[in-house]
């Protein structure tokens, strides 16, 4: 709900990139507020000092200022800068004001972890720089007069204070982080998924199908499988019925398959199997099987279709002859009438038998 709200108030989706930085400054903004309207009312009802509690009412308006530019993610980054110039400035009149009484010194911690996470190592360097330069010029000009520092309450609020904005913005940036990444490893699966899948089919595409030629064990087989006549389906029922015929055929070639090969589309109305099964005769009643489903489908155009099939071992992972081989066995199908289905010559006169699995 709060994200929800969140995402409203930015004007940012939670799946946008600058999300996560807008709201990681939302929370940095609000922690100082909270911690500069703390110190306004205590520098006016616990321990009165004017100069004090209009340095921290002004630091609050200045906060006010910052929210106005995140607010619909007018700008971000200026939002930033005047956070990290809030924060400086005060910690920096802070320790001028009272040396390193009450422990105000360690206030000067603060700018290095912030300016960082929220200005990003660039800008967030530049600052944490020009801190350090003032704050080494205080100290080595009041070095001398500033005595041994006396611990109380006050200086235990201060350290307490230092301690949980860092603690707390600390927090806020890593939980952001990691959110991040998982979002970045989704869409990185998602991607990966994509550039292996046929568009219009969803099975595995061609480049896919190639590295898991490259990949898989020789000895396995290889079928292409070609529609027949299929320009006719599409100049007789069209291009979209063509489409539903091809994705049904996949489906079925999918289903057919499952657990002996894995299918992906070649292209255009050619799919490629890769078997995992090694021999001729379990394969040829694979084959037939694949034959019979897709004969007998109804595809709802009235009549029924069929395919060809040629059918070569996979010799060698890195020989690309396999696709030529079976090409050729498929060009021999189609020339002898098509609906049928032919093994490659090649692998009958190979000189070393294939060593099937
Ligand atoms: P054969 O039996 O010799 O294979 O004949 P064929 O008509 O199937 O082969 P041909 O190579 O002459 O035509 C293939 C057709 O496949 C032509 C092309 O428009 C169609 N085709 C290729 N990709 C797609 C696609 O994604 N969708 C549709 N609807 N048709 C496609
Ligand atoms: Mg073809
Ligand atoms: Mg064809």
């Amino acid at each position: 709900m709060i994200v929800n709200g969140l995402e409203k108030w930015l004007g940012v989706g939670r799946a946008d990139s600058e999300f996560r930085e807008s709201s990681f400054i939302f929370i940095s903004l609000t922690v100082l507020t909270l911690i500069l309207t703390f110190f306004v009312c205590y520098n006016v009802f616990v321990i009165p000092s004017r100069l004090l509690a209009a340095i921290e009412a002004i630091g609050v308006l200045f906060c006010l200022f910052s929210y106005y530019f995140l607010w619909q993610s007018r700008d971000p980054r200026v939002a930033a800068i005047i956070l990290v110039s809030v924060m400086t400035s005060i910690s920096l009149l802070f320790i001028l004001g009272t040396g390193n009484d009450e422990f105000a010194l360690a206030f000067c911690f603060l700018t290095p972890v912030i300016a960082i996470f929220i200005l990003g190592y660039k800008l967030g360097s530049l600052f944490s720089l020009a801190n350090f330069i003032f704050v080494a010029y205080i100290c080595i000009t009041y070095m001398d007069n500033w005595s041994p520092v006396y611990f109380d309450t006050i200086s235990f609020v201060h350290l307490t204070t230092i301690y949980f904005f860092l603690f707390s913005v600390s927090y806020f940036y890593d939980a952001g982080r990691r959110r991040t990444m998982v979002l970045l490893e989704e869409s990185n699966r998602q991607l990966q998924a994509l550039s292996n899948t046929d568009g219009l089919t969803n099975i595995s595409n061609r480049r896919f199908m190639e590295k898991l030629l490259l990949d898989s064990q020789v000895g396995q087989w290889v079928a292409i499988i070609d529609i027949d006549d299929f320009k006719q389906v599409n100049d007789v029922y069209g291009h979209e019925v063509g489409d539903k015929v091809l994705v049904s055929i996949a489906n079925i070639l999918k289903v057919s398959v499952q657990g002996i090969g894995h299918v992906g589309r070649w292209g255009g109305e050619e799919f490629l199997v890769l078997f995992t099964d090694a021999t001729e005769d379990v394969i040829e009643s694979h084959i037939h099987q694949c034959q019979k489903s897709i004969t007998d489908y109804d595809f709802g155009i009235g009549r029924s279709v069929t395919i060809s099939c040629g059918i070569a071992p996979h010799l060698d992972s890195f020989n690309t002859s396999t696709f030529s081989h079976a090409d050729e066995a498929l060009y021999r199908a189609k020339t002898s009438g098509k609906n049928c289905f032919r093994f490659s010559v090649a692998h009958k006169f190979t000189e070393n038998p294939i060593q099937y699995q």
